[in-house]
């Protein structure tokens, strides 16, 4: 036997938490997966979910009847298993008499996409019954056991990558299954909201000519109901075969039953994580029934199918919200990293990365470059007269300033450090940047941010180095830097408050 080291499918859990044993096969792989119920079913340890086929052919089934053990060799579930889909239930062991038939399992087989998947059912569980009397071997029953079985067997498959907008579809056809074969009139599904007590009919199904009361049953308050919580959370099975003979504490149900007309009623619990999430039911309101050992293995069978599935489309929203917050989380983080914490424009490493990019694309497209490298002049003077909250004021309008400037693709306006900023201006040649600069001066003359300290103006000013050329592939983004620097040096030797071009040599 194999330890789980192969990969498991994907929705393998799902396969894992339905209460049907499933062996599951790829049609190109070796290894056959067993889920929880195969392994239980098949007497297997629970940490064996990968089968070999040569695993399989020395399974042993226990019959319990003449506790003996028989082998499947050249069984059909083998058949099965290397493709040949078994349109009819068979039984496992086929050598074995009618008795041992009848008291081991059967398997059904469908493909799905290029895989096997093989449902065994349990007639009886082994373990569960010592001696089956002989009268079990009831056709009708069993043929019936065999269509529901083969029924719910297709609808948990439909359930298990159900999309959101079939999953009421695939509850509800749940429900018309075990409606119809516990020859029920009504079915439902209940779900509880535990944060303020109540409970709501969310899916159901009715026979034709009986009436329906979904409408009305909902937010219904658990203590409205007391003696059927009580007995749903203690029991997890509400079995009444007559409604007459509730008992006097059962005073609230009783009048509800009547109201609705139920003569008899049986629901089972749904639980997720051992929780109770609400319950599946089915009434009878023509005529009264005692209900049986298999229509309550059936409500169970759907309650829990439901109940996964109700689970695994939670699991499913919470992750995706979580998914949605974490990519939310990411991108604001992303942005964190590439923005100035002052000015909220582009800082330093954003600057580089784009600049670094943009080149790239110039060069590539024999385009010019263009950048401009901003220092505010006098600017301590500034922080010494007014305050530094006054001077981060006014690097932030300076900021907001530069950035109304960009316009087209792949423009950007960074802070370079301190009081000094840049613009990136791809595909502008020196005249277009020249340009740029005398808008940026007119822009900030416009803005006048006064400053009495500053003996260049009586507003803020700047002093700006611009450069343009069209580069190759040796021209890096500190070479760009360097030549702006050198320029906007120039500027400041000059006089400030003025831009100068950076010219080679
Ligand atoms: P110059 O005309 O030569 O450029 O003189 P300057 O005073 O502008 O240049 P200097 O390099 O001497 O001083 C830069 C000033 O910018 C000093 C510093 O306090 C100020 N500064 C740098 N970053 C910030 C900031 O984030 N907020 C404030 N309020 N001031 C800043
Ligand atoms: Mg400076
Ligand atoms: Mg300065």
């Amino acid at each position: 036997m194999t330890e789980r080291t192969v990969t498991l499918p994907h929705f393998w859990g799902l396969l894992d938490a339905l209460p049907i044993a499933l062996l599951y096969k790829e049609n190109t792989k070796a290894e056959v997966f067993a889920n929880v119920a195969a392994l239980k079913l098949l007497q297997l340890p629970a940490n064996k979910a990968v089968l070999s086929v040569s695993d399989l052919q020395h399974i042993k089934l226990l019959c319990p009847a003449k506790q003996q053990a028989f082998n499947l060799l050249h069984n059909p579930l083998l058949q099965a298993l290397s493709g040949t889909a078994l349109q009819q239930p068979v039984a496992l062991e086929h050598c074995c008499d009618t008795l041992l038939l009848h008291s081991t399992s059967v398997a059904l087989s469908f493909t799905l996409h290029n895989s096997i998947l093989v449902t065994l059912q349990p007639i009886n569980n082994i373990g569960d019954i010592p001696v089956l009397p002989q009268a079990v071997a009831d056709t009708s029953e069993l043929e019936e056991a065999l269509a529901f079985d083969k029924l719910m067997s297709l609808i948990s498959t439909q359930l298990i990558n159900v999309q959101d907008n079939m999953l009421d579809q695939h509850i509800e056809d749940a429900l018309a299954a075990v409606g119809e074969f516990c020859h029920a009139d009504r079915s439902y599904v209940f779900q509880f909201n535990n944060d303020v007590d109540e409970m709501s009919n969310t899916h159901e199904w009715v026979r034709a000519g009986i009436s329906t009361h979904k409408a009305q049953l909902q937010q219904i308050p658990e203590a409205a109901l007391p003696y059927f919580c009580q007995q749903l959370k203690r029991d997890l099975v509400f079995a009444v075969n007559e409604v007459a003979k509730l008992p006097a504490e059962a005073a609230a149900e009783k009048q509800e039953f009547d109201a609705e007309d139920i003569q008899s009623v049986l629901c089972c619990a749904m639980l997720a994580d051992d929780k109770l999430i609400g319950f599946v039911g089915c009434d009878m309101v023509s005529r009264q029934r005692n209900w049986t050992h298999n229509d309550l293995r059936r409500m169970k069978l759907v309650g829990e199918m439901i109940a996964n599935t109700l689970q695994n489309v939670r699991y499913r929203h919470s992750l995706q919200n979580m998914q949605q917050q974490l990519l939310q989380a990411n991108l604001e983080l992303q942005q964190q990293a590439s923005q100035d914490g002052l000015t909220a424009i582009a800082n330093r490493r954003q600057l580089d990365t784009s600049l670094q990019n943009e080149l790239q694309r110039c060069a590539r497209n024999s385009l010019p470059m263009g950048l401009l490298l901003l220092d505010i002049d006098r600017f301590k003077l500034y922080n010494d007269h007014y305050g530094h909250q006054a001077g981060d004021d006014a690097l932030k309008q300076i900021a907001q300033l530069l950035h109304q400037q960009t316009k087209r693709q792949g423009e950007l306006a960074a802070r370079y450090g301190g009081e000094e900023f840049a613009l990136i201006l791809p595909g502008s040649d020196i005249h277009a940047c020249k340009k740029m600069a005398e808008q940026v001066q007119l822009a900030l003359a416009k803005l006048a941010i006064k400053h009495s300290a500053s003996d260049i103006a009586s507003n803020i000013t700047a002093s700006i180095g611009v450069v343009s050329m069209v580069p190759d592939k040796t021209n890096s983004s500190s070479d760009f830097i360097k030549a702006a620097d050198q320029a906007l040096y120039q500027a400041k030797a000059n006089g400030r408050n003025c831009l100068v071009i950076h010219t080679n040599g």
